[in-house]
């Protein structure tokens, strides 16, 4: 049988190409695999510092979606008084570190000797916060991490406070007004202590989504290397549509690649529900969907703590019979049993147009199709499903 149309496909992937050439699918499906698996292992180092009670703590357990209650929080409302350096795995994905720093006021040591102590080659960025203006300890750090030629972000914390006492105190408030103010401010202090253009973000992490949360994480995005920038968009809380659909679109472009590794697996053709598609890849990706979109069990429940919403409530939304519940094959095959028909299947528009692109022989397409059509249709019911109890976790009708 011809390895063509696997050729075609694989030839951006070291080593699958060669295995292809030697007629040795089984090498190549397993170079997928090892694509597949290492694309999950690349460490996101974020070096998290600021002054003690400037909101660190806090900020690191809201962006690992993580209660300031929950037993690996990283405790807040401490006094730092040594060069103590804490390290918080993200709990779904452990190769995303985020690192407590003590404020450099606290250890003081000047900026240099300060970020050699803490190791800064490791880090892929800074966040400096501050709960006030940035002080002159913010301005050398920052300068400092400029000349390693790292990456480094301010953070405003604490902004609903200030909101909430702009709003007690000004008589004719307005959100915008105040928050510009507030910038300006910081911005001022910054370029005043020799900071060029700084990027300030206004942020309340007891609510993510407002303020600038959302536009720290695309500037992230977009200053990240490539390689990196799945990493932290799987790792991102769900704040806004935007960032679920984000993550849709990530999952999607990884489809052809379980789709060709269980199509070299089967490499004949298969009737459909065939046990002949390569099962547990497709268990490995559902699983990526699942834990990717905050729908798993664990991250339901995390969810429901610093949401406020009780999980029975999280999980009445919903709709896909894979959410909040272990994937494994047989999951996998009683689900499909359900859209057997070619209607439903087709429904998974992307990876019925995706196909007539490579043209794969009938041999090969069969599990080729199968497997993507059935990801496809996997990933957009839990995508729904994460939009859903995102708008419940709100308390926003969830059905619009
Ligand atoms: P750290 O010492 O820098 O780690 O600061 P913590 O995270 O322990 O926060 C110090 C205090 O500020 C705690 O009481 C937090 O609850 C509070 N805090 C932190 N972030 C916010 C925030 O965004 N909004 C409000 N209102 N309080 C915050």
């Amino acid at each position: 049988m011809s390895t063509y149309p696997l050729y075609c496909v694989c030839k951006e992937l070291p080593g699958v190409k060669e295995a292809l050439e030697k007629n040795d699918q089984a090498g190549a499906a397993e170079k997928i695999q090892e694509y597949l698996e290492k694309k999950d292992k690349i460490p996101l180092n974020i070096g998290i510092t600021g002054e003690s009670g400037a909101g660190k703590s806090t900020f690191i357990n809201a962006f690992r979606g993580v209660d300031n209650r929950d037993e690996q929080a990283a405790p807040t409302g401490i006094v730092e008084t040594t060069m103590e350096i804490t390290q918080y795995p993200h709990p779904n994905y452990p190769n995303v570190l985020f690192w407590d720093l003590p404020g450099i006021g606290t250890t003081n040591f000047p900026a240099d000797e300060y970020l050699k102590l803490v190791e800064f080659e490791k880090f892929d960025f800074f966040v400096i916060i501050s709960d006030t203006r940035f002080r002159e300890n913010d301005v050398k750090l920052a300068q400092e991490i400029q000349k390693m030629e790292k990456k480094f972000y301010f953070v405003r914390s604490k902004i609903d406070n200030d909101v909430n006492a702009e709003k007690r105190s000004q008589r004719d408030f307005s959100l915008e007004g105040s928050l510009g103010k507030i910038k300006e401010n910081c911005i001022e202090g910054l370029e005043t202590g020799g900071i060029k253009s700084p990027k300030v973000f206004l942020v309340s992490s007891f609510d993510l989504h407002l303020y600038d949360f959302p536009c720290l994480q695309k500037t992230l995005e977009k200053e990240l290397p490539a390689h990196k920038r799945d990493a932290l968009l799987f790792s991102m809380p769900n704040i806004n549509m935007e960032i679920i659909n984000k993550k849709k679109e990530a999952f999607q472009a990884q489809i052809k690649w379980y789709s060709v590794g269980s199509a070299a697996v089967a490499g004949v053709p298969i009737p459909w529900l065939s046990v002949g598609v390569d099962l547990t890849l497709m268990v490995k990706a559902v699983t990526d969907y699942e834990v990717g979109f905050g729908l798993n069990e664990s991250s339901l429940e995390r969810l429901s703590s610093t949401a406020g919403v009780p999980y029975d409530e999280l999980c009445a939304v919903l709709q896909s019979p894979l959410a909040a519940e272990k994937i494994t094959t047989d999951l996998i095959l009683k689900v499909l049993s359900h859209f057997t028909g070619t209607t439903a299947l087709m429904a998974a528009e992307e990876g019925s147009r995706f196909i007539p692109i490579f043209g794969l022989p009938v041999a090969m397409s069969l599990s080729f199709a199968t497997t993507y059509r059935a990801l496809s249709l996997f990933l957009n019911m839990l995508a729904d499903d994460a939009q859903r109890v995102f708008k419940k976790a709100l308390g926003l009708n969830p059905s619009v």
